[in-house]
């Protein structure tokens, strides 16, 4: 199995590509869009409440600088990060989305902590960027998020002693009150990033799974779907990179005989005998497929005469392997090879179709052979190698 990648490059494939971020960058904008709105709600239940109580004594002035001005602020600032979120979420630029989007709602944030400086509870507020970082199971974007959201916290604290004294909105922050929230937004930090380790290793474990669906469990080579799956990307790298391939199809001969005569365990040995010659003959960027029950594919990287010289190795490693082992009759493998023409194959079933009509035709002309495909192979006179 090839898969061997390290967790934060497998968060990163399915953080653009499994996790429908688009729909998670919406979700989160609608989630802010909530925020503001509730901080609002409550910002004019504490001015009622204080009316009937008989406080907010200046009313205007009280409106203005907080409900009206920070309801102001969060709603522009939220509108410009909404509009250019949907413009990068739409041309797929996902993770300048994220930074954008977390950095915007950090100044809100910040906005809002400064806008109620005398409710010392408000400190806390930078701890809502880091979690909401969360979402993009990103670890460098988490810790930047923290990085920044404790800068920024730091900078309001100590923007709230120097202004304190020459605004009347400005309140001094109580030490005992500045450090707790330093403290909560600190362990804050250390539960999101447990909570994002856990995360991880769950999303390694999904895409582990995911990746064994690809593979066939007897052989351990890559199955029939995933077969398809490779071909289809090779041809596309084809049309980038122009670096040539081939497809090999092999068929053990008669290997209903071979069952038949020596049963199905005595068969299977057989089929884990050419798996074998199959991995030894193989190189490091090379792909091997179980196409079906006897039928395998190779995906090569080699110039035309090193295809036929790998699918020749393989059928004689194969023909002396069974031989040795003993049954009658000897198993022996037939092969297919065809090379990968942008402008006569199309698609890939046609492509392979070409492979596999090389296959049949060295069946037809008595097993044990290799077969090159050409425009003739159906008259194609078979040279023994
Ligand atoms: P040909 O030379 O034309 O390819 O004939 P063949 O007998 O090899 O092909 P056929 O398609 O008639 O039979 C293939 C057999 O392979 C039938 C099936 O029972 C057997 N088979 C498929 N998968 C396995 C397996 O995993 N283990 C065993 N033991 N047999 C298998
Ligand atoms: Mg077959
Ligand atoms: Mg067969």
């Amino acid at each position: 199995m090839k898969f061997r990648k390290s967790p934060p490059n497998i968060v990163k494939l399915r953080f653009e590509k499994e996790l429908e971020y688009q729909v998670w960058g919406n979700h989160l904008l609608r989630l802010t869009w909530t925020f503001v709105a509730m901080v609002m709600m409550v910002e004019l239940a504490i001015f009622a409440f204080k009316k009937l109580n008989g406080g907010a004594e200046n009313t205007e002035e009280y409106l203005l600088i907080y409900i009206a001005a920070p309801t102001l602020i969060s709603v522009s600032i939220l509108a410009v990060t909404h509009a250019v979120s949907r413009r990068l979420l739409a041309r797929g630029q996902y993770s300048t989305q994220a930074y954008l989007y977390l950095f915007c709602l950090s100044l809100l944030c910040f906005m809002l902590a400064l806008a109620h400086n005398a409710v010392p509870v408000v400190y806390v507020i930078f701890i809502f960027p880091v979690l909401l970082a969360l979402i993009y199971i990103d670890d460098k974007l988490l810790r930047g998020v923290f990085c920044l959201n404790f800068f920024l916290y730091l900078l309001y604290i100590g923007g709230l002693y120097l202004a304190y004294g020459h605004t009347q909105w400005i309140r001094k922050p109580d030490f005992v009150n500045v450090l707790t929230a330093a403290a909560l937004i600190l362990a804050g930090y250390m539960s999101a990033k447990m909570s994002l380790r856990r995360q991880n290793s769950l999303v390694y474990s999904i895409i582990c799974a995911h990746e064994l669906t690809k593979m066939d469990s007897f052989t351990g080579l890559y199955n029939h779907a995933a077969f398809y799956e490779k071909l289809s990307a090779r041809i596309q790298e084809y049309h980038q990179s122009f670096r040539p391939f081939s497809l090999i199809v092999m068929d053990i001969d008669d290997f209903k005989q071979v069952n038949d005569q020596n049963g199905h365990d005595a068969g299977d040995k057989i089929i884990m005998t050419l798996v074998s010659c199959i991995k030894a003959n193989l190189r490091e960027d090379e792909i091997a497929c179980r196409y079906g029950g006897e039928e395998f594919t190779i995906v090569t990287n080699r110039v035309p005469d090193e295809d036929f010289a790998l699918a020749e190795s393989i059928r004689r490693s194969f023909e002396e392997a069974a031989r040795r082992i003993g049954h009658q009759p000897s198993a022996t493998v037939s092969i297919g090879i065809a090379r990968y023409d942008a402008k006569r194959f199309g698609a890939r079933r046609q492509f392979f179709s070409a492979a596999d009509e090389a296959l049949y035709a060295a069946k037809r002309s008595g097993k044990n052979h290799t077969l090159v495909w050409r425009e003739d192979i159906s008259v194609f006179n078979i040279q023994r190698t």
